[in-house]
This record gives structure tokens, sequence and C-alpha cells, in this order.
């Protein structure tokens, strides 16, 4: 995986957030103030903007330059937390062209650990953290047993989603839905639903390069 791969892992994320903008904003309109969809394709189609330019960057300097605009566009919580994510995620690939499946795996863990450092949400609070977190583990678990990575991928795609599913009954603890206490309960987390489709944008742009 190189280059190519994460720059089509952000188009991919960015076409997905896109097309799905008015159901994140609706899910937000439910538990938060309806500015989910609007702030993910904001952030994203800028980093999509910034991308086409940027010829000869590493996979790790794309996904700086990705988190960096992210934070630099995104006003709500999710724009800081995807941000400092890419970010981290960036940094753990470090300066080379290519990377390999462990070190996919290492920066989605740097990514995780970036937004739990940054918004304290445990597993269960009803956040991107619920979605994003079983799919990083369940990589890391299919990535050990020597599954291609196209597969491995496949299956984290389903955990985040499955993950994503699961914040329905769940009340919020932390973010804006957290001021709805109860009322939280039986609406599906936007922000866990677009961390799902940005796994599954993941899944597309490697399963594109692999036989
Ligand atoms: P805002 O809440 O500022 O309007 P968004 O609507 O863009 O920002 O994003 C809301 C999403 O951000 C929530 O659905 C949740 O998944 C995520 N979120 C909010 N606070 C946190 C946090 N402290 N840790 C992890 N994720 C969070
Ligand atoms: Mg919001």
């Amino acid at each position: 995986m190189d280059a190519g791969t994460v720059t089509r892992w952000m188009q991919e994320s960015s076409a997905s957030i896109g097309e799905q903008r008015e159901a994140l904003t609706a899910l937000d309109a439910a538990i938060g103030d309806a500015d989910h969809g609007t702030n993910m394709n904001r952030g994203f189609s800028a980093v999509e903007a910034k991308l086409t330019g940027l010829d000869g960057a590493t996979p790790g300097g794309i996904l700086t330059t990705a988190g960096t605009t992210l934070i630099g566009t995104v006003g709500g919580a999710s724009g800081p937390l995807w941000g400092s994510a890419l970010r981290r995620a960036g940094k753990a690939l470090g300066d080379g062209a290519t990377f390999d499946d462990a070190e996919l795996v290492t920066a989605l863990e740097a990514a995780l650990q970036a937004i739990v450092d940054l918004g304290d949400a445990e597993p269960g609070d009803k956040t991107m953290v619920d979605a994003l977190g079983p799919a990083v583990a369940t990589l890391k678990g299919q990535v050990d047993e020597g599954r291609p990575i196209a597969e491995a991928l496949a299956a984290a795609q389903q955990a985040a989603e499955a993950g994503a599913e699961a914040t329905i009954p769940l009340r919020a603890r932390k973010g804006r839905a957290s001021y709805l206490g109860e009322r939280s309960v039986g609406h599906k987390d936007p922000g866990a639903t677009s961390a799902a489709l940005i796994v599954a944008a993941l899944q597309r742009a490697v399963a594109a390069e692999t036989p």
C-alpha cells in the first residue's frame, strides 16, 4: 500500500460522506444540533481538494495534511477528533513510501488512541469510538492471524457497522447528545455512523488494488 491507497481512502470517504450527508445530519438532528453531515462533508471535501494538488507526498504526509485540513475546516467536535486521528495515523506511518498490513493496523490504533486522548470517550459512551474501536480490534485480530488485508478490512467494516448499530440503545455520555440524557436512547449515533463509512471507504480503497 502506498500514497495512492491513502489518497483513494480519502476520496472514497469524501464521496461516501457526501452521499450520506443528509442522513448523517438527520441522525444528528435527533440527538445533537443537526450539523454532522454538513461538518463531515465540508471537511472531507476540503481534504479532497487539498490532496488533488499534492504530488509526491508520502502516505504519512497525506494523512497528516488531511488531518490538519479537517481541524482547519470543521467547527464541530468531529473535526478536531478526526483531524487528530488522521494526523496521529500519519505520524505513525512515518515517512516511508509504502506501508504493510501491520503498519496499517498500527496507524489505525494510533488514530483511535488520538480520538480517545482528545475526547475521553470509553466504549459504550455512544460515540464514534463505538464503531472505530471494534473495527480496529477486528482488523488487528485478522491481520495477526495472517488473513489477507482486503478480507481483514471487510471484517473490520462489518464490525464498524455493527458497532454503529449497537449505539442505538445506548445512552450518550459524551458530546452534545449527552445533554439529552435518557432521551438519547433509541437513536443511532451520527459520529459512529460516519466512522463506519470511513472504515468502509478504507476497505474499498485497499480492495481496489488487492487482487
Ligand atoms: P458537534 O457535536 O460539535 O455538533 P458533530 O455533530 O460534527 O459535532 O459530531 C458529533 C459526533 O461526534 C457524535 O455523534 C459523536 O460520535 C462524536 N463525539 C462527540 N463528542 C465526542 C467525544 N468526546 N469523543 C468521541 N466522539 C465524540
Ligand atoms: Mg452536531
